[in-house]
């Protein structure tokens, strides 16, 4: 049998991702973690008080543009780190 061959784009693209969670029996469905931490403290706010927590991820993926200029709101240290992809050319835009 034969192989296909795998052709990858080289097209330039960003991935950014929003993690919040909650703990449903001291804040209803209002979020109370953010970013790359707020997994791993519902698991464990589960773990020592036996409440139910969530967790929401949400994944934004962006082909082609240009990074966004200012953020209109302020971007969670993990949220920047989830930002991979080419880079923007420079002098492109
Ligand atoms: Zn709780």
């Amino acid at each position: 049998m034969r192989k296909r061959a795998v052709v990858q784009a080289a097209r330039p693209y960003r991935v950014g991702r929003d993690v919040k969670a909650g703990c449903a029996t001291c804040f209803g469905d209002r979020a109370q973690w953010f970013g790359g931490q707020a997994q791993g403290t519902a698991a464990q706010h589960h773990d020592k008080t036996g409440h139910e927590t969530w967790v929401e991820v949400s994944m934004h993926i962006t082909y082609g543009g240009t990074p966004r200029a200012a953020a209109p709101r302020p971007v969670s240290p993990a949220a920047a780190a989830g930002f991979v992809g080419l880079p923007p050319k420079a002098g492109s835009r």
